[in-house]
């Protein structure tokens, strides 16, 4: 059986002041060691350097929800992979629905994104997932193999081995719905064929892919137990100290 780390991410979204992310920050540094789940937080750009002096050499990674393909340039309002890595990032959220919806992300700058964030060693957080329209119209599996094959066209199979893919249906995004464990599964799985198709099996067997929406601390284990799941991509639950150590710990008592 293929063993992959499972990789719990919170994503903070537009939340929390500088003196709100650092006041968690804090209360993390608190806990004992939490073995085999690797645990990231996607804070806010602006409290990103607090968070990083907070949590430097702790088990608690930091990831950037977006970034700009280049290193510099005439691009107002952009953030450069050199600008997070500098400040210790080692993750970013690369094409999340609401970015897609909201600010104009498409597969192509997705693609960028994603090769920007390898070639300055940080892991990609790349996220797919159809809208309700195309699930009730059956088109799960035709949407995410485009977004996919577009995500990683012109990457090194090497490369795709460490990224991480969130799987997240725009209609599960905030709503309470999620997907049952087994539909996620089933559209994960077929994800990592698509992978396995484009790049071969050693990077379709290393690459890990999470589930994201409504994840929470009562059904994250029930996902996690499912084989194809290998991590989430947490929103709402992931805003209080607790209900991110609840889904920490609710990854490892089902993968651990
Ligand atoms: P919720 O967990 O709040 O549904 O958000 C999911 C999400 O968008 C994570 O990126």
């Amino acid at each position: 059986m293929i063993m992959r780390t499972p990789i719990l991410a919170g994503n903070w979204k537009m939340y929390k002041t500088m003196a709100e992310a650092s006041e968690f920050a804090e209360q993390l540094t608190n806990e004992g060691p939490i073995p085999y789940v690797e645990k990231v937080i996607c804070a806010p750009f602006t409290a990103l350097p607090i968070m990083s002096t907070i949590l430097r050499e702790s088990q608690f990674s930091l990831g950037a929800q977006n970034m700009h393909f280049e290193e510099q340039g005439a691009f107002t309002g952009e953030i450069s992979p050199l600008m997070l890595t500098e400040m210790g990032v080692q993750y970013v959220i690369i094409g999340h629905s609401e970015r897609r919806q909201y600010f104009n992300e498409t597969d192509e700058t997705v693609n960028k994104k994603a090769k920007a964030a390898l070639a300055h060693g940080l892991t990609p957080i790349v996220c797919v997932g159809e809208s309700l329209a195309e699930q009730e119209s059956g088109l799960t599996e035709a949407i995410v193999k485009n977004q996919m094959e577009a995500a990683l066209a012109g990457i090194d199979p090497e490369q795709v081995k460490t990224m991480v893919i969130a799987y997240e249906p725009i209609w599960a995004i905030g709503t309470g719905k999620t997907s049952t464990a087994e539909d996620a599964n089933h559209t994960i799985g077929y994800i990592r064929n698509v992978v396995r198709a484009a790049c071969g099996d050693a990077a379709a067997d290393a690459i890990r892919i999470q589930y994201g929406g409504s994840v929470k601390p009562d059904n994250i284990v029930e996902l996690l137990k499912q084989p194809e799941i290998d991590g989430a991509l947490v929103g709402g639950a992931s805003l209080t100290v607790d209900g991110y150590l609840s889904l920490v710990a609710g990854a490892l008592s089902a993968r651990g």
